[in-house]
């Protein structure tokens, strides 16, 4: 019977608050598309890489040993994480501090995918997102979104892109950001992180059974939107 109650609940809850959600290794355009399908739909755009981010920037600043489960746990007490959305844009908050252009340094990157491998840190922000997403329509991104977080999700997808695409795609961003870079050193770290993400013991990136794979390599960001659009609408080409 409590089976078939929590089934239920998931049904009641799709019907509900149809939700969309996208996976992929980084630089496959997930934040991207992501946020113009939100805006385009009129839901809410949840990064969650930005809070896994956030963590490993708290676990950075306060040289947190990332071996050690007890300081881990005692530092998770003492992280607060809020999203806030200016005009559809998301903020996010440690601690009352808007650090949404703090966590996106190559350093914070690493910190991020080490502490996304630590359980106690996953259920907290697993906890959160669920929450965001029970209680709106969301185009949610991350890792284990489709296979985790919202296994109901009316529309999942998968996005790829070759490595090569990837990583030009990152140069491309820290051109604009005025940043400079050796672009052998953005593929291996490229590379790397994927790696750990996908071979992590934890909800490790994979595709999930029933998700739609996008490879986005030769595709303009508009395609991509309109295809995802388009599945969540059923209209599936
Ligand atoms: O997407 P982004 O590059 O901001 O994610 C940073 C890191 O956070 C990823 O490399 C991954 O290790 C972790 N992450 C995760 N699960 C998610 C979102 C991000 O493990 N749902």
């Amino acid at each position: 019977l409590s089976e078939q109650k929590i089934v239920m609940e998931e049904i009641v809850m799709n019907e509900k608050n149809p939700s969309i959600a996208i996976d992929g290794p980084a630089g496959s355009g997930k934040s991207t598309v992501a946020r113009l399908v939100a805006k385009k739909l009129g839901f809410v755009y949840v990064d969650t890489g930005a809070m896994y981010r956030t963590v490993g920037l708290y676990c950075a600043e306060n040289s947190i040993d990332l071996e050690n489960m007890d300081e881990v746990k005692k530092a998770l007490q003492k992280v607060n994480i809020e999203l806030k959305y200016d005009e559809g844009v998301q903020h996010i908050y440690l601690n009352g501090e808007d650090v949404s252009s703090a966590i996106r340094v190559q350093r914070i990157a690493e910190y991020a995918s080490k502490v996304a491998a630590i359980g106690v840190v996953r259920e907290k922000l697993v906890e959160m997102q669920r929450n965001i997403a029970e209680n709106g329509n969301v185009v949610m991104d991350g890792r284990d979104i489709g296979t985790n977080v919202i296994p109901n999700a009316k529309a999942k997808i998968y996005l790829d892109a070759s490595v090569d695409v990837r990583t030009e795609r990152r140069c491309h961003e820290l051109e604009e950001k005025g940043v400079s870079f050796d672009k052998n050193v953005i593929r291996e770290e490229i590379i790397e992180r994927d790696n750990f993400d996908k071979n992590r013991k934890i909800n490790p990136l994979t595709i999930a059974e029933d998700a739609t794979i996008i490879d986005t390599s030769y595709m303009t960001i508009e395609e991509v939107e309109n295809k995802i659009t388009k599945l969540f609408m059923g209209e599936v080409e």
